[in-house]
């Protein structure tokens, strides 16, 4: 299978089984916008309960903020994207379309023309008004990062949890970037979720601390099933970096479009709480409680996409095997990110015993377990439909159960099946998620 017609085929499913729709289909869609059906909605938040849990509840150091999406605008002076959060656009004089001259290479790739427009920069950020007036006070900007919401948040951490250095602070929300060439389905879009953590440290600890981040969220990946194969750390050249940054690695994952970032691993030095210092007139600076030396913080920035996670997940879950001359599709994702862990399915739909026991075994394990029920189809096709959605167990219930209170489960990756007792069943499920 070659690398589009992989990428299509995921699309493809994506679509048909509900994981992820293009936005506003029924008028013709809004590029650079996606929406997540009752699958993705599951998948996606799957990935983000998994990434709090690694970075806030693993971590003593870590604690969690849920900032607003709008800020003050002098926010983003003092961050710098007011006037630099730009990227250099040209348009193509034949087909007139627009392009980010970064990816550019020499020609259009729609038309093959070499003649372009001036380059010219383009704020990214997206504009909107706050009030009852449209002037230029009332204008706010769509944040394009969480992380300066964790920023100008600093003090009042510290202050109310009492945090002494090292510490980070982490948080997932929306963020917004008017995106000049959005595409790739969901890997670049104008409304999309990140996953931010700020680490704050001493100067002395940052370099240190730069690379204990590196590989925690390079692991965080390959815990959650990842194929090592997929996954690579990039480190940014000096002529990549930010004026300011000491540092940035990139993990990267083979898409079939190619190795794309998935996050980036900043050291950013003492930038950010300098110039929020500098612009509100707040002293950010940290005190050590020994000395009563007064520094500012270096920090160390893991910045991740949610949505490109989620894509990256379903990328590397995505199999095809060949079964008794039928082609099956499984996307075995691991089990804390499967959106449905179990399915209860009855053999026979109109044998109302079997029914009301598949029915049961559903109330009893949904208290703890993520599952749903189907009796819409034969058993095998409802096999082959739960294999495509990655669901980790199929539950059967036969004549024979009603008879010994024994079900088969079918395990999703090996298609193995066990009979298994009604009453050790929620424990032998538990004990095989793995
Ligand atoms: P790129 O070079 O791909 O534009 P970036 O280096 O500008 O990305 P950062 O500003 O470092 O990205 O943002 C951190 C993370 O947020 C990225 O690693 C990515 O996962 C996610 N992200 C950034 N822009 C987008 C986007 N337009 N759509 C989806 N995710 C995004």
């Amino acid at each position: 299978m070659n690398n589009s017609d992989l990428m299509d085929k995921i699309v493809a499913l994506c679509k048909r089984r509900g994981f992820i729709f293009q936005s506003s289909e029924i008028y013709g869609g809004l590029n650079g916008a996606w929406d997540y059906g009752p699958l993705g909605a599951e998948l996606k938040r799957n990935v983000k309960t998994a990434w709090w849990q690694a970075v806030v509840h693993f971590h003593d150091d870590v604690v969690g903020l849920d900032a607003s999406i709008l800020m003050h605008p002098t926010t983003w002076k003092a961050s710098g994207h007011t006037d630099n959060f730009t990227d250099v656009l040209v348009d193509c004089k034949k087909c007139k379309r627009r392009f980010r001259q970064d990816h550019l290479k020499g020609k259009c790739p729609d038309c093959g023309s070499t003649e372009f427009t001036e380059p010219r920069a383009f704020n990214l950020m997206l504009k909107t008004n706050v009030g009852a007036m449209e002037d230029s006070s009332s204008v706010v900007y769509l944040r394009p990062e969480t992380a300066q919401g964790i920023f100008v948040n600093f003090a009042n951490v510290e202050d109310a949890t009492h945090r002494k250095l090292p510490f980070g602070i982490a948080q997932i929300g929306k963020s917004f970037r008017n995106e000049i060439t959005p595409g790739n389905f969901t890997f670049r879009t104008r409304e999309f979720e990140q996953m931010e953590i700020e680490y704050f440290c001493r100067p002395s600890e940052a370099p240190d601390k730069y690379k204990e981040w590196i590989q925690a969220r390079f692991n965080w990946y390959i815990d959650l099933g990842m194929r090592k194969e997929n996954l690579q750390l990039r480190e940014h050249g000096k002529e990549e970096l930010a004026h300011y940054a000491a540092g940035c690695t990139d993990v990267e994952y083979k898409f079939p479009f190619g190795w794309s970032e998935l996050e980036g691993i900043a050291n950013r030095t003492d930038y950010d709480l300098r110039q929020h210092s500098q612009f509100s007139g707040k002293d950010l600076q940290y005190q050590d409680p020994v000395t009563n030396e007064k520094f500012y913080p270096y920090v160390i920035e893991p910045s991740g996409g949610c949505d490109r996670a989620t894509l990256a997940f379903l990328v590397d879950a995505y199999h095809e095997e060949q079964v008794n001359d039928q082609t099956r599709v499984v996307m075995k994702f691991h089990h804390k990110l499967a959106p449905i862990k179990v399915a209860v399915l009855p053999l026979l739909k109109k044998n109302e015993g079997i029914v009301a026991l598949a029915k049961k075994i559903k109330g009893d394990l949904q208290k703890d377990i993520v599952c749903v029920y189907d009796d819409t189809a034969a058993i095998g096709k409802l096999y082959r439909r739960q294999d495509e959605v990655g669901t980790f167990f199929c539950v059967t219930v036969d004549v024979q159960s009603l008879e010994d209170q024994q079900v088969t489960v079918r395990h999703r990756d090996t298609m193995k099946q066990d009979r298994v007792s009604l009453d050790g069943l929620k424990q032998y499920l538990q004990d095989n998620f793995s």
